[in-house]
């Protein structure tokens, strides 16, 4: 916690958060992300129940919903916290994509479908995914995309392909973005519709192997034909055509929960580079730490794991006071920034550990493999890049 941002509302929930997760998660945490999904479910579920009787559950949630009510800048520190484990988000129901899709949701939807989709997914009770990247178009660009949705009468038929829909094995339905409108400007032409996983055409081609491991059930990737898919046209979040603007309002928090997460795995993998730095012997009393080389990796991770984390909460804070468009410079420089100090910091803790780093014995190999895409998805650093030296350019005109 930053002292500086704490505000009484932290001091009293980041202990509570910090003993839950030393009490119930991080005994379990590595069992959990090698064993199968539904042996891991069943005991989150658990944890989750605990978590909740702790007054700890959706904490992003207002009071009113079942949460704590806090600030994007009150959250980005529990945020981070949770992140030191991979299960930590979803012990507390605050990982992606729910919670996105629990944000888009929560500003765009009809009440039917907050009724009907959005409160259990707030409770807990379902899964939920999120499905715009298709394989044949550019995801760094959706504009383009091969996914219609066609209203015959009071449902939507829709046709299409998409991949890396995160977690849907198991997930009770998908937002899918689909073209509704394909006359209609570049921007316009595509819409969000609630699918549910049990609909007819709905189908798995499979699990994607990612860096050899397909996984299962919430930690996993799906490809999924859209065959024929028919849905009540009132599935419909927002207004037909709005998909793009619903996408950037949902991908602005977004970015920022996913930096959050990300300097809580570096502060995790830190703390492991140190132990081991500590207590690996080389010769005669000599301690890997005791190398200067390592001693530069430890100094130039927390020189980046802080400067991170300040440039995290400054962008927290200008979202909470300003809103997100404001914010737009400041996410597009952490979602670059922080995803390549994850890199480099994971990278120098798999170096210190030696061979066991890329061991499955601890998280670090879990991390590595599953973090890689961090600066791929919500924009790829090159992406981010381009958008936010264009924003400073033409303060010069250009
Ligand atoms: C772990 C993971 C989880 C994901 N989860 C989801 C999900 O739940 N739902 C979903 O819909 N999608 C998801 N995605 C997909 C993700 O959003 C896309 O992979 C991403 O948008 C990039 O699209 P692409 O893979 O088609 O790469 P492309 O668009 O083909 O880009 C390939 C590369 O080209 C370069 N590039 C692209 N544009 C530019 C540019 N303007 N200038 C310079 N270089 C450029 C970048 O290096 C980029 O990595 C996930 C991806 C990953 C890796």
């Amino acid at each position: 916690m930053v002292e500086l941002f704490a505000t009484d509302k932290l001091k009293t929930l980041y202990p509570k958060v910090k003993a839950f997760l030393e009490k119930e998660i991080y005994p379990i945490e590595l069992q959990l992300v090698h064993g199968p999904w539904l042996e891991a479910k069943e005991r989150l579920d658990n944890k989750r129940a605990i978590a909740k009787t702790l007054g700890l559950w959706a904490p992003y949630l207002s009071e009113k919903e079942g949460g704590i009510g806090l600030s994007m800048i009150e959250f980005g520190q529990i945020s981070e916290l949770l992140g030191t484990s991979p299960v930590g988000h979803y012990a507390l129901n605050c990982q992606a994509p729910d919670i996105g899709n629990i944000e888009l949701m929560h500003q765009s939807a009809s009440n039917d479908l907050k009724a009907q989709y959005l409160k259990p997914l707030m409770n807990g009770d379902i899964r939920s995914c999120f499905s715009m990247t298709e394989p044949e178009f550019a995801g760094s660009n959706p504009i383009e995309m091969g996914t219609t949705a066609v209203l015959e009468g009071d449902e939507y038929v829709i046709n299409g392909h998409k991949w890396f829909t995160s977690s849907a094995d198991g997930a009770a339905f998908a937002i899918v973005m689909a073209v509704t409108n394909p006359d209609a400007s570049k921007y316009e032409r595509a819409s969000m519709i609630v699918v549910p996983t049990d609909t007819p055409g709905f189908e798995v081609v499979r699990n994607i192997s990612v860096m050899g491991d397909v996984g299962g059930g919430y930690i996993s990737h799906s490809e999924i034909n859209y065959v024929n898919c028919r849905v009540p046209a009132t599935n419909l979040i927002g207004e037909e055509g709005s998909g793009f603007m619903l996408a950037q309002q949902r991908l602005g928090p977004g970015r920022i929960h996913h930096c959050m997460r990300w300097i809580g795995i570096c502060e995790r993998a830190f703390d492991m580079m140190c132990k081991r730095a500590a207590t690996r012997e080389l010769r005669d009393g000599k301690k890997l730490g005791h190398q200067q080389t390592i001693q530069n990796w430890i100094s130039e991770s927390r020189a980046e794991i802080n400067a991170a984390r300040f440039m995290v909460l400054h962008a927290a804070d200008k979202m909470d006071k300003e809103g997100s468009k404001a914010a737009r410079m400041e996410i597009s420089t952490i979602k670059f920034f922080v995803a390549n100090v994850l890199m480099q910091v994971l990278d120098r803790s798999i170096q210190v550990h030696g061979a066991l780093g890329i061991t499955d014995d601890t998280l670090l190999s879990f991390w590595y493999r599953h973090e890689r895409g961090a600066r791929i998805y919500d924009g790829p650093d090159e992406v981010h890049k381009a958008s936010l030296a264009k924003s400073i350019l033409r303060q010069y005109g250009l």
